[in-house]
């Protein structure tokens, strides 16, 4: 079997990197959606930042309802295929099921950048292609990471936002506080002698 290519400035192996996020729902309890997803992805890794919410049109695909979208930075030790599976079981647990191409999702995660490195697998492409050209990507993005440069077009993100031509994309509300959204572990924690 042939081996993935993966390409990277940095070493992909064991060391804890800064990983950006971007969420989106647009079925069922779209805000719900997004902060059990936070949750879920808290108890594999750590969740450092959280951005607004938005409300967003659709894109591709017009006639289903708006998206919430938000995006996060996450810490991890994850190999990033591993990283991906856990993230997909994440979405399964959610209740998301197939769906076609742009139509309507309960939960997608996207990985958007793994800190500064290139992947090109057959499963894994980072940064994510399309993240440049997406509002909804880049507005709740720059508020988490506005100068965070893009590995390969070496603009910060802040930049590539501005670069673009408005698509739908409306503050809707701000997230709770991290502690809140990952609760349940935290009072755990609290709990414990
Ligand atoms: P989606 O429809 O957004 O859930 O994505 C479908 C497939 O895109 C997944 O099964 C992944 O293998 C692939 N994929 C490629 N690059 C990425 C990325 N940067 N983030 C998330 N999924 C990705």
């Amino acid at each position: 079997m042939k081996k993935p290519q993966i390409s990277s400035r940095n070493s992909l192996k064991t060391m804890h990197k800064n990983i950006y996020l971007s969420l989106g729902s647009n079925v069922g309890s779209r805000k719900t959606n997004l902060l059990k997803t936070l949750s879920l992805i808290s108890g594999a890794s750590e969740v450092l930042k959280v951005s607004p919410i938005y409300q967003t049109d659709p894109i591709g695909f017009e006639k289903q309802a708006k998206f919430l979208n938000m995006t996060c930075l996450v810490f991890t030790s994850y190999e990033p295929h591993d990283f991906l599976k856990k993230l997909k079981d994440i979405e399964k647990s959610i209740g998301r099921q197939k769906s076609f191409r742009n139509g309507p999702r309960l939960i997608d995660i996207d990985i958007i950048f793994w800190d500064n490195d290139v992947i090109n697998t057959k499963a894994l492409t980072v940064p994510h292609p399309k993240a440049a050209q997406r509002e909804f990507v880049l507005r709740p993005l720059a508020r988490i990471a506005p100068s965070f440069v893009h590995p390969i077009l070496n603009k910060t993100v802040a930049s590539l936002l501005k670069s673009l031509e408005p698509q739908g994309v409306r503050y809707f509300t701000k997230a709770p506080p991290i502690k809140d959204i990952i609760g349940i572990k935290q009072k755990r924690m609290e709990k414990a002698p």
